[in-house]
């Protein structure tokens, strides 16, 4: 049967803040009997915006990750509620039951995401319910993704199948995979907000004058064999994205023209911006 997945991609999230202001206007104040109590106008994110800034000035850069619930197949918050208080619908959406969860504070601590927030006024958990009662209505779509001016969000109901060509073709990932929860929710470009860079700028000198080394080789090498390479831009610059935070020693090998070839060894905690690299001769 056709399920409702999301996908959010890293690369086109602005930080605008439209997804969550129009999560709080469809929810804040308003009752939606059978899905969701209104939604407290402080302290809870249904779509709680991460940020994260990679590498060092000058080379930095900013990525933004819109977090909802994942609406898990493996869902913990279904088996940490009592009385089926959270359970899944047969298009995937999990709901919090409003009525049967009153009290539960452990549904909450569940969630590996955060996604669950406590309303204490009502002594209920709450999260997004991805706007079933609006899709059960013929909505195409919840909210924050119409909302949403990139197409960073998009919506769809389809088959495991034609899901899993989708991440093959689009490299699609879930976001904490070591959770094991099968997250209805895949991110396209995760690398931006959960992996590192090594990067720098690479300039030579030559009769006394200092230019940008256009079109150098930048080779980084791990262990034996595994190596990814690329080339300067005009202004002598590179950036080899992707990498696994923390994932150790590094090679970087740079040859530019008939200068001397540069070698620099580099521990790789998090993004590492090398500075301007100087050859010699060209
Ligand atoms: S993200 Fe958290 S709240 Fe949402 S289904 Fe998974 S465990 Fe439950
Ligand atoms: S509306 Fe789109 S671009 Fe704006 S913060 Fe949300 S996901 Fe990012």
């Amino acid at each position: 049967m056709n399920g409702w997945y999301m996908i959010i991609d890293v690369e086109k999230c602005e930080d605008c803040n439209n997804c969550f202001l129009s999560c709080k206007d469809e929810f804040v104040g308003n009752e939606w009997p059978g899905y969701s109590a209104s939604q407290t106008l402080h302290g809870q994110r249904w779509m709680d915006i991460k940020r994260k800034e990679r590498g060092q000035f000058p080379l930095i850069d900013v990525a933004y990750l819109p977090v909802p619930c994942m609406h898990c197949e493996s869902a913990p918050c279904i088996r940490a509620s009592k009385g089926g208080a959270v359970y899944k619908r047969d298009d995937g959406i999990v709901i919090i039951d409003p009525d049967r969860a009153k009290g539960q504070r452990d549904i909450p601590k569940s969630c590996p995401y955060g996604a669950i927030w406590w309303n204490d006024e009502r002594d209920i958990p709450q999260k997004c319910t991805f706007c079933a009662h609006l899709l059960d209505g013929g909505w195409k779509e919840p909210r924050c993704v119409q909302a949403c001016p990139t197409g960073a969000l998009k919506a769809f109901k389809a088959g495991e199948e034609e899901v899993e060509k989708l991440i093959e073709r689009e490299g699609l990932e879930p976001f904490h995979p070591e959770y094991r929860t099968s997250p209805r929710v895949l991110y396209k470009n995760l690398y931006r907000y959960s992996r590192c860079f090594i990067g720098g700028s690479v300039a030579f000198e030559k009769d006394g004058v200092v230019d940008c080394a256009e079109g150098a080789r930048v080779l980084l090498r791990q262990g034996r064999g595994n190596h990814q390479e690329t080339r300067t831009d005009n202004y002598g610059d590179f950036k080899i994205d992707n990498l696994e935070e923390g994932s150790g020693n590094y090679t970087i090998e740079i040859t530019y023209k008939d200068c001397q070839k540069k070698i620099i060894e580099v521990e790789l905690q998090g993004s590492l911006n090398l500075g301007t690299i100087m050859l010699q001769g060209g």
